[in-house]
Formats: structure tokens, C-alpha cells, sequence
């Protein structure tokens, strides 16, 4: 069968870049899922100009038929969830319960932003001056340039899209070039929403190509970026030279504290999951589990025992647990760093290695690594992957102090059934989410997602408060 072809979406028109580069299923590299093509900075121009001539227009429009087109948009997309989270499952690697509940999330995310449509609101205020009011409104920003990692192929262009058009902005979004197929199935889904040409454009291609034309393009008036550390930092550096705003939400080290006090049961299986799931391919993954003194010997045996349950294999296979890295570059790094973990002085309880099967994949075994303290690189830096290490500590105080020991803070989580230590964590983690007995990833669309420290800058996403970051206030005197 011929691989289809797909095209950026650019002023409502499907347009071919220079080239194309086909999407590969990590699970069995030789499926291949489409050609997507690539976009040069000349075709990065004309989106953005497109966005510009329809800013007008869209940012003061009727906003019935916004919140009508982003509905229409999240109907479709629920409606569509299986296939679509098939789609995910195959270019990502997530299992396909997982890239269904992704999907559902992209769609909700769309509902939700329907409505706030509707409901973004000013202020009247009395002035201090006589005979004059004062009003406070809030206003689109302009053209924004949205920029996606690969882990959430569909979740984080949808949680970048449905406000920035809510509030009246236009966009230009670059996908991660590992997995453009949900962004593309996107861009298609909007572009039959009856949403105006212009308003949305696709711009598929490498950030390495065309990410410092779409950052610096005097065009745009702000990014949202989620990704690496590395690269947000960068795009802080050119955004705050050309005074753009930006929203940056980056890399994670989350720790799961694991209490004697805990439900051992609940402690392994929450551990796991923050660990292990999405092949720990999650910004909100925990790969430090800080156990204290008196539980550690039950909860290493619990964790050894469901780790070897553990079903890894082809994403779309029924009853796996596991699907493979999302690429081969992602395997190796998860794999230097079992590597770097080991020659540190840690030890490797369980997995770690390369897995093979039937079909030609990027496949690991979920790796756990003993005897590792705070100051050890595998503790410092994010390794993206399948890969967890135990921190053992003394008591609560302890585990807390290593909580917190680390340049990141987007979330973290504790197990443990005292009411006394769930407070006081909850109060003085250095985390932007906190979790009390559940999974450190994991979290609903409705309200605001982001971190501390290391981990983001700038506002807010989702929930309502996304608004700080998509609107611009206005202050208005009025002579009466
Ligand atoms: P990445 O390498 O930083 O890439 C992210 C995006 O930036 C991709 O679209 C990439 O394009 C683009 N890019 C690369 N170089 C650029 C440049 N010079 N200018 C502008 N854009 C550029 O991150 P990733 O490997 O895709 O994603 C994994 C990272 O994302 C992890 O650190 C993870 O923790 C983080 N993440 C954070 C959150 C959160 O909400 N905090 C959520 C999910 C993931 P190409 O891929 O096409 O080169």
C-alpha cells in the first residue's frame, strides 16, 4: 500500500514543504505510518504572516461561534478516540488504554475551552477621581507560536490550542518532528471546524530548522513551549531579547516518598505506575522513590515481584502493561544511564536491558537501581525513560529534605496513611503538584498544570488559568 503523504496546514491551504521524512512505529520499525513533511523558514513566514492577516477578524469576532467551532472540535475528537488512540499508540508507544485516555483528555480539553469562550470576564472598579470609571478587560496577545514535545503527540498541542483560540489569539504550532501524526490529525479536525483559514496553521518540521525562525519571527507575539530544559532555556533567552512573553513548562525529577506508615500494597502499585507507565516517558514521572528505614526491605521485595509481572511489548498488544521507547536515540539514553547509575555505586535490582521481540522495536525493561544517594547524576538529571532509583533515608524529615533536593519541582507524591505527614509534605514540597497516595502523573484537564524551579516559568496551563498567559489586560478610564 502507498504511504500517504501529509502536508502543513498554512492559511487554510494543505501546503508540501520541502521534503518529507516518514513517521516509524517504535513498537515494529517496519511499519511505517505516513510521510509528514518538512517545513523550511520560508513556509514558517508565510504561516505566520497568514496568522497575522487573520488576527483581526477572529480577535473580534462572535464569541457563540468560537466556543461553537472548539466544541465541534472536542465532539470529534472523543467521537474518534479509539482510532485516534490508535494512531497515538503507534507513533508514540503508548499502550492503546493509554493513547485512548490521551485522546479523551485532547477532546475534553477542546469542551472545557468551549465554554470559557463564554465566560472571560473584566472588572468595573470605581476611579479615584471623580466623574471618571475605570474598567479592566482582558484581551488576545496575538499571533502565538506553540511549540510540542513528543511524549503527549496530541494531549499538549490540544492544551496549547483550545485556549489560545478561546481567547481570541491566532497560532502557529510546531509539533515534535518524532510524532506529527496527532498534530496533523489535529490540524485536519480544525480545519473542517468551520474556524476561519489563518487562525490555525500546522508547521511540521525539525526544531533544529525552523524553531529560531518561529521564536524570533518579529510575527509572533508570544511562545508556549514545553519540552527539554535545554531548549526552553534557550527560547527564554531570544524571547526575553525581542521582549516576547513566554510560557515555558520543561524536565522533571519528581520524587515519590514512600513512608513506613504507608499501605504497602498502595505504595508499590502507585510506585509503579509514576515510574513505570508511559514507559516513564512523562514530564510528571517519578524516578527518585525516597523509602524510609522500616518499610524498605517489604516495599523492595513488593516492587521486585510486580515489576517482574510486568507485561512489555507491541503498544496495540493486548494486555501490555509497557510499550517501547519512542525512539531509538530515547533507548540509548535510557540505557547510558542505567549504565551511569551503576558505575555511581547503585545497584541494578531489576531490568535494564534491551529487550527483543517477535517484531523489531525500541523495547526495555523497566530498570531499578538500589543504593543511589541525591548526589548521584541518575538522582540529578532526567532521564526520560522507563528508569527509577531508590533513595533509602532515616525518617519523614529526611525524606522530605530529599524531596526537595533537586533542581526540579514540577510534582511530587507521598505515600503514607498519617494525616500529620500528608499535611506538613503537602505544605513544604518544592513541587508544583502534589500528590497523597496517588501517582505522581496522572492529573485532570481542568485545572492549572506546572511546576517550580527548574521545571517551568512563566503562568499557568489549563484550567482558567490559562488565561494569564493567552490574554493581555487592558485598563480603560471613562469620563462620565
Ligand atoms: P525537546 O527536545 O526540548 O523538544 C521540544 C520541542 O522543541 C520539539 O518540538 C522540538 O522540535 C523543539 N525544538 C528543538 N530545538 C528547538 C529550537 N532550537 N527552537 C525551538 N524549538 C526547538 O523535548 P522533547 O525531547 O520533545 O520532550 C521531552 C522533554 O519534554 C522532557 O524534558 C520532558 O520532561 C518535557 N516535558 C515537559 C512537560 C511539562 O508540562 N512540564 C510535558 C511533557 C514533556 P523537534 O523535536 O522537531 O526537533
Amino acid at each position: 500500500m502507498a504511504i500517504q503523504k501529509h502536508d502543513n496546514l498554512i492559511n487554510g491551504q494543505w501546503v508540501a514543504g520541502a521534503h518529507y521524512a516518514p513517521n516509524i512505529n517504535p513498537s515494529n520499525i517496519a511499519d511505517v505510518i505516513g510521510d509528514y513533511t518538512q517545513a523550511d523558514a520560508a513556509q514558517l513566514d508565510a504561516a505566520v504572516k497568514a496568522a497575522q492577516a487573520a488576527l483581526p477578524a477572529w480577535s473580534t469576532g462572535n464569541i457563540q461561534a468560537r466556543a461553537d467551532a472548539l466544541d465541534k472540535i472536542g465532539t470529534e475528537i472523543l467521537a474518534r478516540r479509539e482510532e485516534l488512540g490508535t494512531l497515538l499508540a503507534r507513533e508514540e508507544g503508548k499502550t492503546l488504554p493509554e493513547g485512548i485516555g490521551e485522546v479523551s483528555r485532547a477532546g475534553n480539553i477542546f469542551k472545557f475551552f468551549a465554554g470559557e469562550c463564554l465566560r472571560l470576564s473584566g472588572e468595573i472598579v470605581p476611579s479615584v477621581r471623580s466623574g471618571v470609571s475605570v474598567e479592566i478587560t482582558r484581551e488576545p496577545v496575538g499571533v502565538i507560536g506553540l511549540i510540542t514535545p513528543w511524549n503527549f503527540p496530541i494531549a499538549i498541542p490540544a492544551w496549547k490550542t483550545a485556549p489560545a483560540l478561546a481567547y481570541g489569539n491566532c497560532v502557529v504550532l510546531k509539533p515534535a518532528d518524532l510524532v506529527p501524526g496527532c498534530a496533523w490529525a489535529l490540524a485536519e479536525i480544525i480545519s473542517r471546524s468551520g474556524i476561519p483559514a489563518g487562525v490555525f496553521n500546522l508547521v511540521m518540521g525539525r526544531g533544529s530548522v525552523i524553531g529560531d525562525p518561529l521564536v524570533n519571527h518579529p510575527g509572533i507575539n508570544a511562545i508556549s513551549f514545553t519540552g527539554s530544559q535545554g531548549v526552553g532555556n534557550r527560547i527564554a533567552q531570544q524571547c526575553a531579547a525581542n521582549l516576547k512573553k513566554v510560557q515555558l513548562e520543561m524536565g522533571g525529577k519528581n520524587p515519590q516518598v514512600i513512608l513506613d506508615d504507608a499501605d504497602l500494597a498502595q505504595a508499590v502499585e502507585l510506585s509503579v505506575q509514576s515510574a513505570f507507565f508511559s514507559t516513564g516517558q512523562r514530564c510528571t514521572a517519578a524516578s527518585r522513590l525516597i523509602v524510609t528505614d522500616g518499610i524498605y526491605p517489604k516495599f523492595l521485595g513488593a516492587m521486585k515481584q510486580r515489576m517482574a509481572g510486568l507485561k512489555i511489548g507491541d503498544a496495540l498488544g493486548a494486555g501490555i502493561d509497557i510499550g517501547p521507547v519512542s525512539s531509538r536515540a530515547q533507548l540509548e539514553q535510557d540505557l547510558s544511564y542505567v549504565e551511569i547509575g551503576k558505575a555511581e555505586g547503585g545497584l541494578l535490582v531489576a531490568g535494564g536491558e534491551r529487550l527483543k521481540l517477535s517484531a523489531e522495536g525500541f523495547y526495555l525493561a523497566p530498570a531499578l537501581l538500589t543504593d543511589t544517594t541525591a548526589a548521584m547524576r541518575i538522582n540529578r538529571e532526567e532521564v526520560f525513560g522507563p528508569v527509577a532509583s531508590i533513595i533509602r533515608v532515616k525518617g519523614y524529615e529526611e525524606a522530605l529534605r530529599e524531596a526537595n533536593n533537586t533542581p526540579y519541582g514540577l510534582s511530587s507524591g507521598i505515600a503514607t496513611t498519617s494525616l500529620k505527614y500528608a499535611s506538613h509534605f503537602k505544605r513544604h514540597s518544592q513541587a508544583g503538584m502534589v500528590m497523597v497516595n496517588l501517582p505522581t502523573a496522572g492529573v485532570d484537564y481542568h485545572v492549572p498544570f506546572g511546576g517550580r524551579k527548574g521545571s517551568s516559568y512563566g503562568s499557568r496551563e489549563q484550567g482558567r488559568y490559562a488565561h494569564e498567559f493567552f490574554t493581555t489586560v487592558k485598563t480603560t478610564y471613562i469620563a462620565s
